[in-house]
């Protein structure tokens, strides 16, 4: 006997919930034109993209502003947030902006200017060209260090300045506070160097998103009680990612997959409990889906065997 379930903590965080209804309601309160766009694929998830197509959303970037100017065109910036002169660039076209970017994305931007008003270097453990520190990147005219692993932070930062370390909302945190950790370390080394109170100053601000983190537990454990754990979500999500790796320490036997079309049958050849999860931006329907996909997949399996 199979047994096929959900891992009921995973699916949309409340942050994609919103900016999904917001396209939602854009969409249906424009129903006879189609004017309503999106700036980037409006989550990392094919499924849920081709979706709200279906419905009229279109997917552009700023490139596009010219052809819509001052044609009624509406234009949705993602949760992800983008940088002050995507507003500006949106204004002087007449187009007008619906803004869904996730409240936990702005308040980041807004401690990220906050800092650097005052003067702080700002470094950011994030990728450099994700929608959401380009956006951050933006707020700061560039004006940052954008940091991936313990060794680019020791190469590229330096802890003479007064500096401040945030993080993209959807990294790991145990690297976040390797980092932490490590520039820490300099800043004691350098007091120790030069055997006087620099004006050393060195704050870390733990801005991973709680609807990430939250789960990593969670899915821990829901990984280990199953044989075999099937990891849904788009390859270019980061917390996909994140998430993806926290249940493979877990479960060895746990596997990406985007759509049904990845899945190979050996994966779960054998398996008796069958878990299915996803990242923030997996479709609860889309997981369901794979749940019908799998169960008729291992009684096919069962019935051949
Ligand atoms: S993961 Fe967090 S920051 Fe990202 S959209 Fe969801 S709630 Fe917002």
């Amino acid at each position: 006997m199979v047994t096929v379930s959900i891992d009921r903590f995973s699916g949309f965080c409340w942050g994609v919930v919103r900016t999904v209804q917001i396209a939602e309601d854009q969409l249906a309160a424009t129903r006879t034109s189609r004017n309503v766009y999106v700036l980037g694929h409006i989550i990392h998830n094919p499924k849920e993209i081709q979706r709200l197509e279906d419905k009229g959303l279109e997917t552009i970037s700023v490139d596009d502003f010219p052809r819509l100017a001052n044609s009624g065109a509406k234009v949705i910036i993602r949760a992800h947030g983008e940088p002050p002169s995507t507003y500006r660039a949106a204004w002087e076209h007449g187009i007008e902006i619906v803004d869904a970017t996730c409240p936990v994305v702005t308040k980041l931007q807004e401690r990220v200017r906050k800092f650097w008003d005052q003067g702080y270097q700002v470094v950011i453990f994030g990728k450099k060209d994700h929608a959401e520190v380009l956006g951050v990147r933006g707020v700061v005219r560039d004006q940052c260090i954008v940091v991936k692993s313990v060794d680019e932070a020791l190469a590229t930062v330096d802890v003479s300045k007064k500096t401040v370390l945030f993080s993209q909302t959807t990294m790991d945190r145990p690297t976040f506070l390797l980092i932490r950790d490590a520039l820490k370390g300099r800043v004691s080394e350098l007091i120790v160097d030069t055997m006087e109170e620099i004006a050393t100053e060195f704050h870390a601000k733990d801005t991973i998103c709680g609807q990430v983190s939250g789960r990593e537990a969670q899915l821990s454990k829901f990984a280990a009680e199953n044989d075999v754990l099937l990891f849904v979500a788009g390859k270019a999500s980061s917390n996909g990612k994140v998430l993806f790796d926290v249940a493979k320490a877990s479960n060895p036997r746990t596997f990406f997959m985007e759509t049904t079309d990845d899945l190979d049958p050996a994966w779960i050849q054998g398996a008796e409990r069958i878990g299915i999860s996803g990242a923030t931006s997996t479709p609860q329907w889309y997981m369901e889906e794979v749940k019908s996909f799998v169960e008729r997949l291992a009684a096919a399996d069962l019935a051949i065997a």
